[in-house]
């Protein structure tokens, strides 16, 4: 909105009609704009645009493109000369208005030099004569100029009209008012009256017309003043915007001060209306809506007539939708759905935090659990090596009695192999202990210690043996002697007397020494008597041992032993000998006997303790069979228990 600023400056300008000197501000940009103002500006500044009520403010139109100027400048020109209605007004004397300018010449641009001017032989104007008005009159001057234009009373006698349907068809108007423009030249002193005042069932209903957006704030202003008179007054506009940007500078005073609704009369509300008999305004207003956390806005519009309308008895406003109780009330709802999302946070916080304490809660069970399956795994393992080891031992101790019980069964075998071969072990034993043999029967059961049994066996058979051994070699020696002696005997011849065999005894010393006992059984015949008539008288006997030497040296006779008498051999002292022989092995037999018993003895008592010894160690095995089978079964038990808990981990 262009809202010109009289300033102090301007009567410095205001007698010079031709205002050439200050072309060059006329292009400015409008920052440029404000900082020429302070120097000077131009002396009209906006004219009415007769036809249409608008305001055209001249620093703007002299942007447009030079042919519209152009042909806008043609139209004031035909207005001028009478061609065609009024177009472009001076807002204070309400003479025609032409633009002058377009200096080419001066090398600058084209549109440079344009400006608005009065005519040459126009009457006076404030402009002209340097008064200066308020900005109250100025506001009130343009005003009520714009109420005159063409289309502003053309709008205004059309609304009348269709309100005067509305009476007619008894629709709720009981009277209505049209607001007559008196053309002036002169300034209007006073603001001119609403355009349509009716009576709408009781009520004072001033419509007032605005086809430009220059004064709304000449409107809010005057709002007041209606409502103080008790007159409802609803604002109608020929456009609108929806625009948010471009409105928000012209309509929003207005249509937020008229709870957010603004009506429209346009040429579909002219269309309308006449179908309905009735004035047909459109009506503007906001919807408010929540979207989420935001209050959201939207225009609608829709078709009103006065009945569609709520007339506010306290704030004198027409509307048809309450966008300002809406808009409360969805700040409400978002207010209410704010807390409600809070609430919710805070109950799914809370919730959250509990779902942690409970998940915290468990991790820890979790941990203590953890933490006991650990302690009795560990306390199970360590059960398991104790039991093992345990077992182990007891195994250890199963396998040590087993061979135990084996050498002792071994010990019985061999003691029960020696009792079967008793009589050869005890000659075995015998010779060893006699020195007759290094061969040691006991050697093989050196582990049972007995090298005492055959200290002790030696020690009471020694002597005995010893001695009957060396009566046993003498004897033996002896026989040997004798035995040989008779080897060395001489041979004997033989001859037989009188039917007699006889051994011829030669004439050796040995024989001598050998008969001499025997002298009785010697005979003797003169070897001349031999194979004659008389030989067997002529034998004769030996008498003595004298009558023996004296016969044994004679050589003429025969020495005769009867055949079968053995006394010319040593065959007695060999039989001696061999009896004393027999008598010596008698007594080692019963020596040997005697060693046989003890050893018999010995072992059989060995053999009892042994097996003793076995049957006891078997009944150990056994218990420890039953005790290891009881480890056993704990061991896999546990073991299935650990197997558990290590898959429980
Ligand atoms: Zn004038």
């Amino acid at each position: 909105m262009v809202q010109p600023q009289m300033v102090s400056v301007l009567p410095l300008f205001s007698a010079l009609e031709d205002l050439t000197q200050l072309h060059k501000f006329y292009v400015l940009l409008p920052h440029q704009l404000r900082l020429m103002r302070q120097v000077g500006k131009l002396t009209i500044e906006d004219v009415l645009n007769y036809e249409t009520g608008e305001q055209v403010s001249a620093y703007i139109f002299f942007k447009k493109p030079l042919d519209e100027i152009t042909e806008h400048r043609s139209e004031l020109q035909k207005a001028i000369q009478g061609y065609r209605e009024p177009l472009y007004v001076c807002y204070y004397c309400k003479q025609l208005i032409r633009i002058r300018g377009g200096n080419f010449n001066s090398g600058k641009s084209k549109k440079d030099s344009f400006h608005f001017a009065h005519l040459k032989d126009s009457a006076a104007c404030h402009i002209k004569t340097n008064h200066v008005y308020t900005r109250e009159e100025v506001d009130r001057i343009k005003y009520n100029g714009a109420k005159e234009s063409a289309l502003h009373i053309h709008l205004k006698e059309q609304i009348a009209a269709y309100l005067n349907k509305n009476r007619l068809f008894k629709k709720g108007v009981s009277s209505v008012e049209i607001e007559k423009v008196v053309k002036s030249k002169l300034i209007e002193k006073e603001w001119r009256k609403p355009d349509i005042n009716a009576s709408f069932q009781d009520k004072r209903v001033a419509i007032e017309l605005q086809l430009s957006t220059t004064w709304l704030s000449v409107i809010t202003g005057r709002q007041h003043f209606y409502q103080e008179e008790g007159s409802y007054i609803p604002w109608v506009f020929h456009k609108f915007s929806l625009d948010d940007d471009v409105r928000k500078l012209t309509y929003n005073d207005v249509i937020f001060t008229n709870h957010h609704n603004a009506y429209v009369f346009d040429e579909e509300c002219s269309r309308k209306s006449d179908l309905e008999n009735d004035l047909v305004l459109k009506c503007y207003y906001k919807k408010y809506y929540r979207q989420g956390l935001e209050i959201m806005d939207t225009w609608e519009m829709t078709y009103v007539t006065l009945s569609d309308l709520t007339f506010d008895t306290v704030s004198y406003k027409v509307y048809f939708h309450d966008a300002k109780k809406e808009k409360r009330e969805v700040e409400l709802a978002v207010a209410r759905e704010r807390n409600r999302r809070a609430l919710l946070e805070r109950e799914q916080e809370n919730e959250a935090e509990k779902r942690r304490a409970a998940q915290a809660r468990i991790l820890e069970q979790r941990k203590a659990e953890e933490k006991r399956r650990i302690a009795a795994h560990t306390e199970l393992k360590e059960n398991l090596s104790k039991l093992t080891q345990q077992l182990h031992g007891l195994q250890q101790e199963k396998d040590s009695a087993e061979r135990k019980a084996q050498r002792l069964q071994e010990r019985v075998e061999n003691r029960m192999q020696i009792l079967t071969n008793l009589i050869a072990f005890a000659d075995k034993t015998y010779d060893l202990i006699t020195g007759k043999s290094r061969s040691n029967p006991f050697h093989r059961n050196f582990e049972y210690g007995h090298y005492e049994m055959v200290n002790t066996l030696r020690a009471e058979f020694l002597e005995t043996g010893k001695e009957l051994e060396a009566s046993f070699a003498r004897a033996f020696v002896e026989k040997g002697y004798w035995l040989k002696k008779q080897a060395d005997l001489p041979t004997l011849g033989q001859i037989t007397i009188a039917g007699v065999s006889y051994q011829i005894l030669p004439e050796v010393d040995q024989y001598f020494q050998l008969i001499r006992p025997h002298y009785a059984r010697v005979k003797y015949i003169p070897k001349s008597a031999v194979g004659t008539l008389f030989e067997g008288a002529e034998l004769r006997s030996v008498l003595s041992e004298t009558n023996l030497l004296e016969v044994f040296t004679k050589s003429s006779l025969f020495l005769l032993v009867e055949h079968g008498q053995d006394v010319l051999t040593f065959s007695d002292k060999v039989e001696a000998c061999q009896r004393s022989i027999s008598r010596i092995d008698e007594m080692q037999v019963e020596l040997k006997i005697q060693l046989q018993d003890r050893i018999k003895q010995t072992f059989e008592a060995e053999i009892a303790d042994s097996k003793l010894e076995k049957s006891n160690i078997e009944i150990s095995s056994e218990a420890l069979d039953g005790e290891i089978s009881v480890l056993q079964a704990e061991v896999v038990s546990l073991k299935s228990v650990l197997d558990d808990l290590r898959g429980s981990f």
